[in-house]
Order: C-alpha cells, then sequence, then structure tokens
C-alpha cells in the first residue's frame, strides 16, 4: 500500500523549495514543523479536503489500471481452460483409438 503523502508549504523550507514527499503521517514537516498539506502520492496535486493519497485524475487512472488488470486476469483464465479441454480431448481421442 502506498503511503499517505504530504508536502510542506512553508515558503523557504528545504523541502517546501524541493517539493519533497513527505510522510504525513505525522502531519508536521520534520525540518521546519510547518503543517504539511496532502498531495496525491502519485502526481504531487494537493489534495482538497476529504480527498486520500491520490488526486482524482490518478485515482480514475488507477481504476481504470484495475479493471484492465481483472479484464487481462480473466482472459488468461480462459485460455488456461480452453487449453485443458484441448488437452483431454486429445487424452480421449487417444483412447478411441485403441
Ligand atoms: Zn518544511
Ligand atoms: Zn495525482
Amino acid at each position: 500500500m502506498s503511503k499517505k503523502t504530504g508536502r510542506c508549504t512553508n515558503t523557504g523550507c528545504v523541502n517546501a523549495d524541493k517539493q519533497k514527499k513527505l510522510d504525513s503521517r505525522f502531519g508536521f514537516c520534520p525540518l521546519c514543523g510547518a503543517r504539511l498539506t496532502s498531495v496525491c502520492a502519485k502526481c504531487g496535486t494537493a489534495l482538497e479536503e476529504g480527498q486520500k493519497l491520490l488526486c482524482p485524475a490518478c485515482a480514475e487512472a488507477k481504476q481504470e489500471k484495475q479493471a484492465k488488470t481483472r479484464r487481462a486476469v480473466k482472459a488468461a483464465s480462459t485460455g488456461v481452460i480452453s487449453a485443458g479441454l484441448i488437452a483431454a480431448s486429445v487424452l480421449t481421442g487417444g483412447k478411441e483409438k485403441k
């Protein structure tokens, strides 16, 4: 799981200057002690109140990716099943020829 990410907004702080992603579990910048702004763990966009980990754009992209993965997994398992059926019919065919 990705960590909740925050960013220091204190102008003049090195962390703010570098737009360094900080672990926002603590809620404060370890350097200057300023309150952190929650940012998207992926692209660093400041998050609105109530948003978690990812900004709406990244959350949507992630959901789309997960849906694609699910479809791929489903397709793969269907392929395995049909391959198994072919193998089974080949085996049966061999027995019938006896
Ligand atoms: Zn700071
Ligand atoms: Zn984002």
